[in-house]
C-alpha cells in the first residue's frame, strides 16, 4: 500500500518547539531557502494549487507548519530564509528553533532539502546538511526547477551536489520540476520508504 499524497489535511502551525503534536508516528520535513520551490513542489506533490499557502501567509513563515496525511504521518514544511528584510536575530532564533527540531525530534525519519538546480550550495543548505548528518536523519535533496537546465547541465549540477555531500551516511539526490512534474515519481518513492509504506 502507497500513500495516497492528494488526501493531505493542514494540521496545526507552531513557532515553539514545545507547540508540536506528540512526537510519535513519522515525520518528513521539506526544508529550503525562500524561493527555491518548496512551496511548488508541495502543491505538486499533493496535487493541490494552493497546499502551502498557509506557510506563505504573512506571519507564518516563521513558524513550522504541519500536515497530515494519514493518522500518524506527518508532512512538515519547516521556514526557510533568505528574504533580506529578515533581521539577523530572528535568523539566529529560526536556526536555534530549526536545529533543536532536527536533533530532538524522534519521529523525524527524514528530510528533503530543496536547492535550486541552478545554485551552489548555500549556508543554509550546508548547515542543514551538516545537522542532519549529526542527528543521523537521511537526507534526500530535491535539486528544483530542473526544467530550466538542459539535461546535461542538469547531469553536471547533479555530480556537483554528490560530491560536495559526500560525506553525509544517508543521502541521496534528484532533479524536480514542479513546471513538468519530472522526478515527482522518485520523490513519492523516497517518502514512501520513510513513511514505511512500500
Ligand atoms: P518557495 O519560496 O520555496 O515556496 O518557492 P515557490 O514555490 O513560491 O517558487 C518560487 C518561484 O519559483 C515562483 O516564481 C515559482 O513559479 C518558481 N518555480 C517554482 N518551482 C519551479 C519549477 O520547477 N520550475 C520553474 N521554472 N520555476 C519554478
Amino acid at each position: 500500500m502507497t500513500i495516497n499524497y492528494q488526501n493531505i489535511e493542514f494540521l496545526t502551525s507552531v513557532a515553539e518547539l514545545t507547540q508540536l503534536p506528540p512526537d510519535e508516528g513519522t515525520e518528513v520535513a521539506f526544508a529550503g531557502r525562500s524561493n527555491v520551490g518548496k512551496s511548488s513542489a508541495l502543491n505538486t506533490l499533493t496535487r493541490k494549487r494552493n497546499l502551502a499557502r498557509t506557510s506563505k501567509t504573512p506571519g507564518r513563515t516563521q513558524l513550522i507548519n504541519l500536515f497530515e496525511l494519514e493518522p500518524d504521518k506527518r508532512l512538515v514544511d519547516l521556514p526557510g530564509y533568505g528574504y533580506a528584510k529578515v533581521s539577523r536575530s530572528i535568523k539566529e532564533r529560526w536556526q536555534k528553533t530549526l536545529g533543536q527540531y532536527l536533533e530532538n525530534r524522534n519521529c523525524l525519519k527524514g528530510i528533503v532539502l530543496l536547492i535550486d538546480i541552478r545554485h551552489p550550495l548555500k549556508e543554509f543548505d550546508a548547515m542543514m546538511a551538516e545537522w542532519a548528518g549529526q542527528a543521523q536523519i537521511p537526507l534526500h535533496i530535491l535539486l528544483t526547477k530542473a526544467d530550466k537546465l538542459t539535461r546535461n547541465h542538469a547531469n553536471k549540477s547533479v555530480m556537483e551536489k554528490k560530491k560536495q555531500l559526500k560525506d553525509l551516511p544517508e543521502v541521496s539526490i534528484q532533479t524536480f520540476s514542479s513546471v513538468n512534474k519530472s522526478g515527482l515519481e522518485e520523490l513519492e518513492a523516497q517518502l514512501n520508504t520513510w513513511f514505511g509504506s512500500l
